[in-house]
């Protein structure tokens, strides 16, 4: 009989790896199993994110470097917490990766993974100040998790700053204006190069608000890789 014993966050949440939830990877609707490729030999999926600050505080800590410092550091961090939790078990990381994992879908069957006009997601505790850090498949003697059920902030938010806060007007239709988001970023004089106004505005999870270095890191990244591809 297979032994079923607590999942031990503590590791990965002091870590600031403290979003995890783990899937049966049978129950996962085809749609969302089909992002991760080839699954064979495994039967969960373990969904990891971070939210909040201390993720980013830890990594600095590391002194990992490079450019891509956090998802170094999570690659290490989960490596440590496999070896010592579960020794010689098999594990594959496919995000961060080349497969194109399906996460928002995978953070809106965890429950984490609400929609707001700006596209990012967000969910009661956290506001928007969390992210997707690592989908690994595994075999574990850890039972699945329950969703976790936060409604969506913004069913209930009076005014919704976050729309009137976009200097592009990219969330005044009834449809995010990428174009009007993109063009404006990527703008001489933008003030949303390395950051996103909107997102600022919001002020549900308010004290969960990453700081302003790691903000610069991940929108600077976020518009590079947009120059990357438009060639622009
Ligand atoms: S400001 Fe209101 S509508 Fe906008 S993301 Fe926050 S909760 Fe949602
Ligand atoms: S990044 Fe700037 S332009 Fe784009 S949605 Fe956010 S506030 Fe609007």
């Amino acid at each position: 009989m297979t032994e079923v014993r607590p999942f031990p966050a503590r590791q990965l949440d002091v870590a600031g790896l403290n979003r995890q939830h783990l899937f049966d990877l049978a129950a996962l609707p085809e749609t969302v199993r089909a992002t991760l490729d080839d699954t064979a030999g495994f039967s969960q999926l373990l969904l990891i994110g971070h939210g909040g600050r201390q993720l980013w505080e830890c990594v600095q800590a590391s002194g990992i470097g490079g450019s891509d410092p956090i998802d170094d550091y999570t690659r290490q961090t989960l490596a440590a917490w496999f070896a010592r939790e579960l020794p010689g078990s098999d594990y594959r990381i496919r995000y961060p990766g080349e497969v194109p994992v399906g996460l928002q879908a995978l953070g809106e069957l965890a429950g984490w993974h609400h929609p707001t006009p700006f596209r990012v997601g967000i969910d009661a505790e956290w506001g928007s100040w969390f992210a997707y850090r690592a989908a690994v498949l595994c075999t574990t003697p850890f039972s699945p998790f329950f969703r976790v059920d936060h409604s969506s902030p913004c069913a209930t938010c009076d005014g919704r700053p976050c729309v009137s806060a976009c200097p592009a007007n990219a969330l005044a239709g009834k449809d995010f204006d990428l174009d009007a988001c993109l063009n404006w970023r990527m703008a001489p004089q933008s003030t949303c190069a390395d950051t996103c106004r909107a997102r600022l505005a919001c002020p549900i999870g308010d004290e969960h608000r990453y700081d302003a270095s790691q903000i610069r890191h991940s929108y600077g990244r976020s518009l590079d890789m947009l120059r990357h591809y438009l060639k622009r």
